[in-house]
């Protein structure tokens, strides 16, 4: 057994007192893998499973060689979506503490162009976007490369779904020959072979698809008639307790449905699906690592490639046809040194889905009754956190220090009742612990934050008191 410490690595002291403060006492296995090859300067294709580290493997390396006293382009990273672009960034900047003054900038279709082109006249050292605007700023001028050390693509085989291989050539070919790719991916079809061909030297392969480790994910099947599928849902979360759960429906208006029953249950569920508006996309992401949503409520497009952390369940409210994103769904929970549930609902038409799984699990099935399904605790599931939405964000220079300072300093309140504080760049969201929340609230709307006076409001549904 090796050990995995990031100590053994070429990084900075203060990186890696850094990395301490964050809690990453040890690489995952696809750091461990890729940071001494990327850090050496070679070109890297890794592969490996949703939330298994990627975004640090790559942000060290392109952190390591930046220089801050050049005040360019020395790094982009490519992603598929705005929402992944913004979880990158995000933790590109929470590894880039360890210096001063680093800028990331975030460029992805669908903001408009004004913003964008006003950050881009700033300067910046890192800037994470998708290929399409990325393009655009280079066909425009606003955006140069001639700097540039590292390109990465991130979520590769996502890019190549969404039709993205040409607009990345085009980008790729604006970098200086000399330079550093790197690229990751969850799986490895034929077009990422292709693809790395032609944008990419000699790269070294890190490939990681290992089973989901033995014994983490508690595994438990239903046989529900199509009447009883939503309302198992209910049964299972009452029963079971998990604070958060995501839970798969193969099509959206299962979801929609689901949701539904679920509300009128006094469960609090969110939807996640592609119509969303990104700025309901992203409040509906917020509540749900905050603790603030019990059940979010996905296909399986909508969820891919989303960083959620501390699941404690999976229900497949059906069963997918597909084996392998049967695997990536389960996969979901049970991370680091946590247990998870994986719940799966199946009628008697699925049973040959499930039979497929079984094969490739190499096991049987564990098979229960929905009749052992009693409520446990008192009255309905409910979320320990509520979120407040404070109308400003990063463009008013707010920052969550200054939140929590209104809180606890001003308004009185313990630190430690006090959850995540996510500031976007026109509104921030607080969770607070639902018993403290209407103090909260009016702290934050009687005292100031910042020494300005701020406007706040539930973003939860109001909890019952
Ligand atoms: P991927 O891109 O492979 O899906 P991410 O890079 O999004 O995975 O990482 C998943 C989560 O694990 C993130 O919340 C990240 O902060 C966390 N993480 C990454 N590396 C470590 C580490 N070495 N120790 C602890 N947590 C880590
Ligand atoms: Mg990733």
């Amino acid at each position: 057994m090796t050990t995995l410490s990031f100590s053994q690595l070429p990084l900075a002291p203060a990186m890696l007192a850094n990395l301490q403060t964050l809690g990453y006492t040890a690489m995952t296995p696809i750091q461990a893998a890729s940071l001494p090859l990327a850090l050496g300067g070679r070109d890297l294709i890794a592969q490996a499973k949703t939330g298994s580290g990627k975004t640090a493997a790559f942000a060290l390396a392109l952190l390591a060689r930046l220089d801050v006293r050049r005040f360019e382009v020395q790094a982009l990273v490519l992603c598929p979506t705005r929402e992944l672009a913004d979880q990158v960034t995000q933790e590109i900047r929470r590894l880039a503490r360890a210096e001063d003054h680093v800028k990331t900038l975030t460029l992805c279709g669908g903001a408009t162009m004004r913003p964008q082109l006003a950050s881009l006249a700033h300067g910046a050292h890192i800037v994470v976007g998708t290929p399409g605007r990325i393009l655009d700023h280079l066909q425009r001028g606003s955006l140069a490369l001639t700097a540039l050390n590292t390109l990465v693509l991130d979520e590769a085989d996502r890019m190549l779904d969404m039709g993205f291989a040409d607009d990345i050539s085009q980008v790729a070919k604006q970098c200086p020959a000399q330079r550093q790719t790197l690229l990751f991916s969850a799986t490895y079809p034929e077009g990422i072979a292709t693809m790395a061909s032609k944008l990419m030297r000699d790269p070294a392969e890190v490939k990681l698809t290992e089973q989901h480790a033995a014994g983490k994910i508690r595994q438990r099947f239903y046989e529900v008639t199509e009447s009883q599928r939503l309302h198992a849902v209910g049964l299972l979360l009452n029963h079971f307790r998990p604070v958060s759960t995501l839970a798969f429906c193969n099509t959206k208006q299962q979801c929609h449905d689901l949701v539904s029953v679920l509300r009128a249950q006094g469960i609090v569920a969110l939807e996640l699906h592609g119509d969303l508006e990104q700025r309901d996309r992203d409040q509906v992401l917020v509540q749900f690592a905050n603790r603030s949503c019990s059940v979010l409520v996905a296909t399986d497009v909508a969820a891919r490639g989303l960083d959620i952390a501390q699941l404690e369940a999976v229900i497949n409210v059906d069963i997918t046809p597909d084996v392998e994103i049967h695997t990536h769904r389960i996969g979901r929970t049970g991370r680091a040194d946590a247990h998870g549930w994986a719940f799966s609902l199946a009628s008697l038409d699925e049973m040959g889905r499930v039979g497929r799984i079984d094969e490739m699990q190499g096991e049987a099935s564990v098979w229960h009754a929905l009749s052992e399904l009693t409520p446990t605790g008192s009255g309905p599931l409910r979320p320990p956190m509520v979120t407040l939405q404070i109308l400003g964000g990063r463009k008013d220079k707010l920052r969550p220090g200054d939140v929590l300072g209104a809180l606890t300093q001003e308004g009185g309140l313990p630190a430690a009742r006090i959850g995540k504080i996510n500031v976007n760049d026109f509104s921030t969201y607080v969770a607070v612990e639902r018993e403290i929340a209407e103090r909260a609230l009016s702290a934050l709307n009687t005292g100031k934050v910042k020494g300005k006076r701020v406007k706040a409001r539930w973003l939860s549904e109001l909890p019952e008191s």
